[in-house]
């Protein structure tokens, strides 16, 4: 059958309206349809034979109505018909609809994409015998396709290929999509990810804040946010910076793209930084500016609150002393023994700081008297145990001033200012102990280098003065023995005490020539007194450190002694445990002192750094109790049982004890007990003027 017969066949039916039908399908056909339409006899030795094609398909296969009748092989290019060859066999053999894309130029030179269907037609044997070619122009469906294919491609390698997580989920929250590094980020596998809800993965405390975030996404579009945690893997914290894009189709919002950014180790960065920037290095307590931060805080919320709160300003007795003796690596070990301890203290929410040196400064958030007296008893306390550095034990103990706000300041500066005013109240008057701030302590301060000034000038222009302070001896009630002690009576500054001027004179080193004058003067006054029949009296000088450590010092004691014709047994000195820190040289200069036949003490017992060695090894006389312990004697058992102690191993060392500071009639009472030899205070006398001596002891 060929086309020539087909027509014939259509014509020859001559009803008019199926002669109509058959002209409207030949139109079709022929040259309204826009696809190619090709038919192929299927001949003995897989010959192909062109029995119709329509209008676009002749047009397009550059065929002429002529070739119709012709053999494939008859009409086209050998490489053209191996190409269709292949495809018709294939129907052949599979019995099956072949589809192929072809790429062909059209006679404008445009390449144009054609999908090909071909389907077998069979006989009554079941033998494909024709094969029909739908060809049609899918340049543009192709096209589409391929740019679809694309930007899925560019879609996916911007999600696949994103150094951030990328998650998709649907307005419930349920995960649909986690990309690589999402899954690294959470150290969990895709399938571990997906169809889970989000919030599975949500730090608790973040709960609330992605539930917001997620909400306004799908309401108002995308959002952001820095702060949120999530949880990995091993229930790994993760720290993550947020966005969110709403998931838009045909107009609606069917979910939510999740964009996390790892700040896990830059949080972390940051806290560390924070940390330095807060903390102290040596102790790991908060620093001053944490202190000025706090308090500026605290400040604004009590008054808001009404609220009151105390701050209290400490540091160590004779730290300095206690780091020039023993080395900057044993200063510190206290200060870090000191931190520790602060921070033990069982109450909570006070806050200790250290603002530098021995400087600590705890923020108390009470306000009674009562209880901020009953806290800063605890940190007395603190210190009644022993340190142990480089397995030494050393006692020390802190000073502490108080100020409350809104009482004692408004604003940091001055709660500061007072506090540490209170505390410098506390080492004038013995140390060891707390105080709260006054207002009239003010008046107290005085310009140091305006007095400095002064004091130079005191020894020319007679301003200095001895006071003697008889000591008792318990037994007999007798009193041979005076501590010396100097009083300055300055135009301008009037009485200044000891506890101001000496530490002055001790930085400046103006203690040299005063402690000379000191010793001349004494020598003078035992000479006179001896001219006077008080032969067996015996003075006690206080020697302050730096004074200690002049090489000449034994030269000025045995020249002032033989210029006023003494015995060496008429002068005693007072020396403190600091002074002694450095064995070797404290050892050597002892020695030089005790071959003159004076009489050595050791002061202020038991407040230094009590080591009981130097006691065995240093030629020593006497033991002076300190006042801290005899003040509590009576109401602080441990105080009772130092002084005990004391007085026991002075006795067992050959030594003399001293009790000082006693007050009252039961401290002496104690003492006599515990048999203490001698007592000195308020109770017998306060040091007096050597005129007053003569009259209330001599001839008294
Ligand atoms: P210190 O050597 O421990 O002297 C004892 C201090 O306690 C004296 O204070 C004395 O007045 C005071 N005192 C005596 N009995 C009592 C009492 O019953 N209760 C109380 N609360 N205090 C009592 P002062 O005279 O103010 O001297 C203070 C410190 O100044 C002395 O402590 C001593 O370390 C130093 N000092 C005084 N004079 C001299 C001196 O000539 N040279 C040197 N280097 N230091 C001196
Ligand atoms: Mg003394
Ligand atoms: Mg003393």
């Amino acid at each position: 059958m060929n086309q020539m017969n087909n027509r014939q066949k259509v014509e020859d039916m001559k009803h008019p309206e199926s002669q109509y039908e058959e002209k409207m399908i030949k139109d079709i056909f022929f040259t309204q349809l826009s696809d190619m339409i090709f038919i192929m006899k299927v001949e003995k030795g897989a010959n192909f034979r062109y029995i119709f094609a329509n209008e676009k398909g002749l047009e397009y296969a550059n065929l002429r109505q002529e070739d119709m009748g012709k053999l494939l092989s008859e009409v086209l290019s050998d490489e053209k018909v191996k190409h269709l060859s292949r495809y018709y066999k294939k129907v052949i053999q599979t019995m099956d609809t072949v589809v192929y894309t072809d790429e062909i130029e059209n006679k404008k030179g445009e390449k144009r994409i054609f999908e090909s269907t071909l389907n077998g037609i069979r006989n009554e044997n079941d033998v494909i015998t024709y094969i029909v070619s739908l060809t049609r122009d899918v340049t543009f469906a192709a096209f589409e396709k391929k740019q679809l294919i694309e930007s899925k491609e560019i879609y996916q390698s911007l999600i696949i290929h994103n150094l951030d997580a990328i998650f998709s989920i649907n307005e419930k929250g349920r995960i649909l999509n986690a990309n690589p590094a999402s899954q690294k980020m959470f150290g969990l596998s895709e399938n571990e990810l997906l169809h889970r809800s989000i919030y599975d993965f949500v730090d608790k405390k973040s709960v609330s804040e992605i539930y917001e975030v997620m909400t306004h996404t799908l309401l108002d579009g995308p959002k952001e946010t820095t702060d949120c945690t999530f949880i990995g893997k091993d229930d790994r914290k993760i720290n993550v910076q947020l966005k969110t894009v709403p998931i838009v189709v045909n107009g609606k919002i069917v979910g939510i793209y999740i964009i996390m950014r790892d700040l896990t180790e830059q949080c972390e960065n940051n806290e560390k930084m924070n940390f330095m920037e807060m903390h102290d290095h040596l102790t790991g307590l908060w620093n001053r500016r944490a202190l000025i931060e706090h308090l500026q805080t605290e400040i604004v919320n009590s008054k808001i609150k009404k609220r009151e709160f105390a701050l209290l300003y400490m540091d160590i007795d004779r730290f300095k002393y206690f780091n020039d003796t023993l080395g900057h690596q044993a200063g510190d070990d206290l200060l870090k023994q000191t931190a520790e301890r602060l921070g033990s203290i069982k109450k909570t929410n006070y806050r200790v700081y250290r603002l530098g040196g021995d400087e600590f400064v705890i923020l108390l958030p009470e306000h009674e008297k009562k209880e901020v007296n009953r806290f800063s008893q605890y940190i007395l306390a603190l210190f009644n145990i022993p340190f142990i550095i480089n397995g030494q034990d050393y006692y020390v103990t802190p000073s502490i001033g108080i100020s409350l706000f809104p009482a004692d300041g408004q604003d940091s500066e001055t709660l500061i200012k007072n506090a540490d005013g209170a505390l410098l109240q506390v080492k004038e008057k013995g140390k060891g102990h707390f105080r709260f701030y006054r207002p009239d302590m003010n008046d107290a301060f005085p310009n140091y280098i305006l007095m400095e000034a002064h004091l130079r000038k005191a020894i020319e222009l007679n301003e200095f003065v001895m006071h003697y302070q008889p000591q008792v001896n318990l037994q007999t009630g007798n009193v041979t023995t005076f501590e010396a002690l100097l009083r300055w009576q300055n135009r301008k500054f009037g009485n200044v005490p000891p506890s101001q001027f000496i530490p002055l004179a001790e930085e400046t080193g103006l203690i040299i020539p005063i402690g000379e004058w000191v010793i001349q003067n004494v020598c003078a006054q035992l000479a006179e007194w001896r001219r006077k029949g008080h032969n067996d009296i015996r003075i006690a000088v206080n020697i302050s450190p730096k004074q200690f450590f002049q090489i000449n010092l034994p030269d000025v004691i045995q020249n002032a002694l033989k210029r006023n014709e003494l015995p060496p047994s008429a002068l005693e000195i007072e020396i403190t445990e600091g002074a002694m820190e450095d064995t070797r040289a404290a050892l050597s200069m002892l020695h030089r002192l005790k071959e003159l036949g004076i009489i050595i003490s050791v002061d202020d017992f038991g407040t230094g750094y009590s080591s009981l060695n130097y006691l065995k090894r240093f030629p020593i006389d006497i033991l002076k109790i300190d006042q801290s312990f005899v003040r509590e004697i009576q109401v602080n058992e441990k105080d009772a049982a130092i002084t005990k102690t004391i007085i026991h191993l002075a006795h067992n060392l050959g030594m003399e004890v001293i009790a000082e500071g006693v007050e009252e009639k039961d401290q002496v009472q104690f003492l006599v007990s515990a048999q203490c030899q001698k007592a000195q205070g308020y109770y017998f006398s306060r040091p007096v003027s050597a005129e007053e001596i003569e009259k209330k002891v001599f001839y008294g």
